[in-house]
């Protein structure tokens, strides 16, 4: 299997470069020649295998430069970390069962993916021979899921910006109790933007990036979006009986179109996936382009502050790879649609609206701050079941797609422990941490404070990067 760019300029590469690189030099976004496909027959097979015996097939099928025994071990042990089940099952009524993908480290469901990354990244450094280390900044989620997977890993380092006193203390726990030595955490004086400004300013200037072997691990990541394939499979084996070819729906809390896309692929590789219902929260943009044909990405300005902050996207980075496929995989369209939306603002794909659910299944809804709220509450009061806001924006999107005789599969991306204030704003309860996290959150934390200064960071990676 080798990966082409949705802007048609690179020569095919094998799973183990593709994932070293970030955007493919023409600008566009790493997908496979082909899609690999499954059928009926391998799929019952499936049935009976453990979460990373179905990684090792899953993962097999799109990284074929790595032989079989490799990825059983990588996976074995990115999945050692997370409950037995791995990924569990919950039904929180007759109408809707919850995927909980938020078992791993941090808490939400960006361990399912970098838990894999941090194996594979690894395994492809050390058969080249390379180090990387990683520049990127959070304000939350991301981070901290990378810098746990990544942690005492011998060819990686991580330098990870996030804004001062922008983040809640179970957030800056997470990341800032690490004291491996390869993880640095830089806390900036400035925002979020500052931060991602930054890592622009160093990643855009080539010479230093090649010097410093700095990379990324951000959503377009080929081994994120694989490693996410593989819950999708997981979810409609448990909620399907033997045998029965029944199709089930997904709804899925989106930002960057990283998740969404992972099912996307599942149900293009033949897994009976009726519809991919799009959770969006008060920053709809993608909302906006499925029911509308039209995308128009925001400024950082028009960007809102959420109660579900791993959903505020002004712009999603993954949802190039979508339009390859709408438009045919035919990289010409791709590369005009992005000439329209740098001349204009937007582009429209308003003729091909009926196809975006007809042909992709792909449906969206908006849920806002008072919907999250009477969600969690709605669910608690049913169920007893705490859900977190991002959940919660999916549940009550994913109400208004119940199809009788379809189940409709809700991800849930987060744990509500991390977003304990809007819990108590909607239900008033003081949720309970575990030991090991009280312990996490009382643990001393490590940082090296800078100015929004360009000159210091580079300083900075210069003097602490791995060669
Ligand atoms: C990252 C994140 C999302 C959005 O996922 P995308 O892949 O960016 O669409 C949703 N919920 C939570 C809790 C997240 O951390």
């Amino acid at each position: 299997m080798q990966y082409i760019s949705t802007r048609g300029g690179m020569q095919p590469l094998p799973y183990c470069e593709t994932l070293l690189e970030g955007l493919a030099p023409d600008g566009g976004l790493a997908v496979p020649e082909t899609m690999p496909t499954v059928d009926g027959e391998t799929l019952e097979r499936w049935r009976a295998l453990t979460y990373p015996q179905l990684a090792t097939e899953v993962l097999g099928l799109f990284a074929t430069d790595i032989p079989r025994a490799d990825l059983a071990r990588m996976t074995a042990a990115a999945y050692e970390p997370f409950p037995e089940a791995v990924v569990p099952l919950r039904a929180i009524d007759d109408d809707l069962t919850l995927v909980g993908l938020s078992e791993g480290p941090t808490l939400a469901f960006k361990d399912m993916a970098m838990q894999f990354l941090g194996q594979v990244v690894e395994y492809a450094l050390e058969r080249k021979g390379s180090v990387l280390n990683i520049l990127g900044a959070t304000s939350g989620d991301t981070g901290s899921a990378a810098e746990h997977a990544l942690r005492g890993k011998d060819r990686i380092s991580v330098f990870m910006l996030s804004p001062k006193g922008r983040m809640s203390a179970f957030q800056r726990a997470q990341m800032f109790s690490l004291d491996d030595e390869n993880i640095h955490n830089i806390v900036v004086d400035g925002v979020f933007d500052d931060c991602q400004n930054l890592v622009k300013k160093l990643a855009g200037d080539l010479d230093f990036k090649r010097a410093q072997n700095l990379g990324a691990v951000n959503s377009i990541n080929l081994a994120r979006i694989t490693a996410q394939v593989v819950y999708y499979f997981w979810a409609w084996l448990r909620a399907t009986d033997v045998g029965g070819w029944t199709e089930v729906s997904f709804t899925v809390p989106s930002g960057n179109f990283g998740n969404i896309l992972s099912g996307f692929f599942a149900k293009q590789m033949g897994l009976p996936i009726r519809r991919l219902v799009l959770a969006a929260n008060e920053n709809n943009v993608l909302d906006e382009f499925f029911r509308t044909g039209v995308y128009r990405p925001r400024s950082a300005a028009q960007t809102l502050a959420t109660s579900s902050p791993s959903m505020d996207i002004s712009k999603a980075s993954n949802l190039e790879r979508f339009i390859f496929e709408l438009v045919g995989r035919d990289a010409s369209r791709v590369v005009s649609a992005w000439k329209d939306l740098d001349d204009k603002g937007h582009f429209d794909f308003t003729a091909d609206l009926s196809r975006f659910i007809e042909e992709f299944g792909i449906v969206s809804g908006t849920s806002t701050h008072a919907d999250r709220l009477a969600t969690i509450e709605a669910v608690y009061d049913a169920s007893g079941d705490i859900i977190d806001p991002h959940t919660a924006d999916g549940v009550k999107v994913a109400r208004e797609y119940v199809e009788p005789g379809v189940p409709m599969l809700v991800l849930e991306t987060a744990k509500p422990q991390k977003f304990a204030e809007t819990i108590r704003e909607a239900i008033g309860v003081e949720l309970e941490y575990p030991s090991e996290l009280r312990a996490m959150l009382d643990a001393p934390q490590r940082t090296s404070e800078m100015a929004d200064d360009e000159h210091e960071l580079r300083a900075f990676i210069e003097a602490n990067a791995l060669r």
